[in-house]
């Protein structure tokens, strides 16, 4: 193992760069999308329907694709999910909407719905139209504290029923992990800002970035200057692993270096490892092994400490690593970091002994936290809500990756902040029923 690691950047030319950060699953032509949603079968109860977190009528959405009214068909899906763009991209529909489709048992293959999501939310998202009239307004002020998926979700719900509402958000720029986490090959040409300017178009929401809770403002204050609180502000601290030589050089928080990824102007400009390892069995673990590998690392393995099955990266996820080029090691906790003041590779113990692999970088990817916030009551370093999303706190809603309930997905972050307005709505026009 040598000492000096080999980390820079430039390892691709721009056009191998531009190739391996197109887009994922391009979008359908419509000739494409007639034929897609021609094999939906608008089922009763439709299964699909009930695995979207978010509750889309699909086949009504779908209908509406088919007879050509594909702003029909978005308002449909905006309806239940004002991220429906967004999920289009990112949802794992291969988990939820599109493991549910029946076609998969008649063809073995679902309809393609994340697609035809995409085929009729783009258009009127990129036009910046207006679905959704705003209610009279009800003289009612919500702080919605965190602009990720949750927050925005609940504040463009909130302005709909004609409240008032101020963002605070810590970040510089308004998306959550839209902006800052999900891999950039998921989400290209800026869509994340696209889809933040849409909702914010709807009006009455004024934003504040660079604006911390516990830092700028108290949730007192907040409590004592709104009518009501949403607290939607993720999980900001990496977990750590908690084994010897951790602090070494190379040894990098996995979300971090995606952040930076994702707000590079030159991504051959980014320092890249030749032989990465990462540790953890999630979506950030893919995350961060794809693109380690896209931006021109010649090695990348991901090893996680228990199996296959018990990797919260879905089965396509998995296979996405494998043909990119990432090796996967299961049932290998690592012991040691190695190396002097650089990290030069980790130690992992497995079944078969002693697993020593040689890295420039090493990954971590094992979750993250909530930063410390003082009020609600929290459990496992999660808030604790009831159905409705309210806190222990009177007045203070929660929702997204900062609760104890969900997947940790965007979809689910909207349905939370969704679920969350339509309470406190009824809670500021007092009909409230405990
Ligand atoms: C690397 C990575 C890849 C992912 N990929 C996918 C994917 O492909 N598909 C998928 O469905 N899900 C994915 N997820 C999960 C998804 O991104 C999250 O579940 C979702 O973003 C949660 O939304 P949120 O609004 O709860 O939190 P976040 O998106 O984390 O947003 C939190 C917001 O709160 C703000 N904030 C934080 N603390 C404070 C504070 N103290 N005061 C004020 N503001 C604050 C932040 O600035 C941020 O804007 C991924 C997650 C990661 C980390
Ligand atoms: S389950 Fe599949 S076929 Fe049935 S309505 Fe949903 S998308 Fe259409």
């Amino acid at each position: 193992m040598s000492d000096s690691p080999d980390i820079r950047g430039g390892r691709l030319g721009s056009d191998e760069l531009a190739a391996n950060f197109g887009d994922l699953h391009p979008p359908l032509s419509r000739s494409e999308a007639l034929i897609e949603a021609d094999r939906c079968y608008f089922c009763f109860d439709a299964p699909c329907t009930a695995a979207c977190p978010t509750g889309i009528d699909i086949p009504a959405f779908i209908q509406k694709i088919r007879s050509d009214n594909v702003q029909g068909s978005a308002r449909t899906i905006l309806g239940e999910n004002i991220m429906g763009g967004m999920c289009a991209r990112v949802c794992p529909t291969e988990v939820l909407c599109e493991e549910a489709c029946v076609r998969n048992t008649h063809e073995e293959k679902p309809v393609e719905i994340g697609l035809l999501q995409r085929y009729a939310t783009d258009p009127v998202i990129d036009a910046g139209m207006q679905l959704f009239a705003r209610a009279p307004a009800s003289g009612k002020k919500v702080a919605v504290v965190g602009g990720g998926p949750a927050g925005l979700s609940c504040a463009h719900r909130l302005s709909v029923l004609g409240h008032d509402v101020v963002v605070f958000n810590k970040d510089e720029k308004i998306g959550g992990l839209n902006e800052y986490g999900i891999a950039a090959y998921k989400t290209v040409d800026d869509f994340a800002q696209t889809e933040v300017d849409y909702i914010l178009g709807i009006g009455g929401i004024e934003v504040r970035t660079n604006c911390s809770l516990g830092h700028d403002v108290t949730l007192d204050e907040l409590c004592e200057q709104y009518d009501a609180v949403f607290l939607g502000i993720g999980l900001c601290r990496s977990n750590d692993l908690g084994i010897e030589g951790e602090e070494k050089d190379g040894v990098v928080n996995a979300i971090d270096y995606i952040a930076e990824l994702r707000q590079a102007d030159d991504l051959g400009a980014l320092p890249v490892g030749k032989t990465v390892v990462v540790i953890g069995g999630g979506m950030t673990a893919i995350d961060i092994a794809v693109q380690s590998r896209h931006l021109g690392a010649e090695q990348v393995h991901i090893v996680y400490r228990r199996g296959p099955d018990d990797m919260s990266a879905s089965a396509f996820e998995q296979a996405l690593a494998q043909t990119s080029g990432v090796t996967i090691h299961h049932r290998a906790p690592p012991r040691r970091i190695l190396g002097n003041g650089h990290v030069t590779g980790v130690e992992f113990e497995t079944s078969a002994g002693k697993l020593e692999l040689c890295a420039d970088v090493v990954f971590k990817a094992i979750g993250q936290q909530l930063s410390d916030i003082e009020g609600p009551i929290t459990e496992n370093g999660r808030i604790v809500i009831d159905g409705w999303h309210r806190t222990s706190m009177e007045k203070v809603w929660a929702g997204g990756d900062c609760v104890a309930e969900g997947e940790d997905l965007t979809v689910s972050a909207v349905q939370h902040g969704k679920v969350a307005a339509i309470d406190i709505d009824r809670f500021l026009r007092g009909q409230d029923d405990g």
